[in-house]
């Protein structure tokens, strides 16, 4: 039994949109998992455990990322780059969602060539978690000629993941709509890239078409990097229940359109936050964290519900057990700090400003994967750990 006691914790940030900030300053791991929130008295029942001094800085759930495209370990052929998810553990990054391996070197588009490559970045990833970050991949490509048998044979095998439909053959609504039922009916999560057409060979997808395909979430809703235009954003918000995605690698104008519009309606749960790398427009570390300091900054959200946006709404969009400072949850958790230098107080108050967090300290089911980020600026607080 291995437990873990990060004590000393300035704010506490829950994931939860509804309840963002915790009453507490210790957060107790046990196997892996959160087991207790709280203030010190909490020690005197666990003895033996490992101490994290948080130093008075704030405590966040793991980062997830919605919207990567990884290929098979931790390299992109696209950017020609290796070490970009260890990279993004740098930038607070512990979950990382696959929206498809669709730059994989001679990618196959037969029915035999897709189960195979979504089963083996499913498995692959499984088994190997490049820095200790839990990558779900394996995102099936929707080509034309699949079947039912072949939705029931990747499930089989782990697959539930659907990429973005309009990457591959499947294109038109016609196509796609009974494939995203077959996907469904076998458990799968089905994304759907929105907007401007992203590489040549894929598609122009419209507000329309995402309303008759029906995915579960809506990827960049921001544009990949093109976006819909604000009518369609409009419609999308409003005539649908989807979960709409913002990304990094997108547009900022329709993302400050999106955000401020869907807090004025009360609906920030339905907002996931991705980073849409490897991609043209490169790699991008700190991109969640990124996009959290934009909405908070730019767009009127607080910094605590904005990374809310970044973990809890992810992980309940995906049903994935993290996200979340909550008992039961697994212990992945960042501790962040205002930068040095910052006009910020704390992490939150700097990401208001628009300053970029320090990342001091990264657990991911409650052991130490990065303690001191080799990418943030350096907090000006120190963690201790005995
Ligand atoms: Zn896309």
């Amino acid at each position: 039994m291995s437990v873990v006691a990060i004590t000393n914790i300035g704010t506490l940030v829950s994931g939860d949109v509804d309840n963002p900030v915790l009453k507490g300053d210790t957060v107790i791991c046990q196997d892996g998992k959160i087991r207790a929130i709280g203030g010190r008295e909490l020690l005197a029942q666990y003895p033996e455990c490992k101490m994290i001094d948080a130093g008075g800085m704030t405590v966040t759930p793991g980062l997830i990322d919605s919207h990567t495209h990884p290929v098979i370990g931790d390299y992109t052929p696209r950017q020609k780059m290796s070490d970009f998810i260890d990279s993004s553990l740098h930038g607070g990054v512990t979950t990382m969602i696959s929206a498809g391996e669709c730059h994989t070197p001679g990618r196959p588009t037969d029915p035999a060539g897709v189960k195979a490559l979504a089963i083996l970045a499913s498995k692959s990833f499984n088994a190997l978690r490049p820095g200790g970050v839990k990558v779900h991949a394996g995102a099936a490509i929707l080509e034309k000629g699949l079947t039912e048998a072949d939705f029931a044979e990747m499930a089989a095998a782990g697959v539930w993941l659907v990429g973005e439909v309009g990457l591959g053959s499947v294109k038109k609504s016609e196509d796609a709509v009974p494939m995203v039922k077959w996907a469904k009916k076998h458990g799968m999560k089905v994304m759907m890239h929105t907007g401007g057409t992203s590489i040549p060979g894929s598609s122009t997808v419209t507000a329309d078409d995402v309303m008759r395909v029906a995915p579960d979430v809506v990827s960049h809703i921001n544009g990949g990097p093109t976006a819909v235009s604000l009518a369609e954003v409009d419609r999308l918000i409003t005539e649908s229940d989807f979960i709409l995605e913002i990304v990094q690698c997108g547009n900022p104008k329709v993302a400050d359109y999106t955000a401020r519009k869907m807090a004025g309606l009360g609906l920030l749960k339905r907002i996931i936050l991705g980073n849409d790398a490897p991609s043209g427009t490169g790699v991008i570390p700190l991109g969640i964290l990124r996009t959290i300091t934009q909405l908070a900054s730019m767009s009127g959200v607080p910094a605590e519900v904005a990374i809310a946006m970044a973990t809890g709404n992810t992980a309940a969009a995906y049903g994935l057990n993290t996200g979340v400072i909550a008992p039961g949850k697994e212990a992945d958790l960042v501790i962040m700090d205002a930068p040095m230098g910052s006009v910020g107080s704390d992490a939150l108050t700097a990401i208001a400003a628009g300053d970029l967090p320090g990342v001091a300290l990264v657990l991911i089911d409650g052991v130490v994967k990065v303690n001191k980020s080799r990418n943030t600026p350096p907090t000006a607080g120190k963690v201790t750990i005995a």
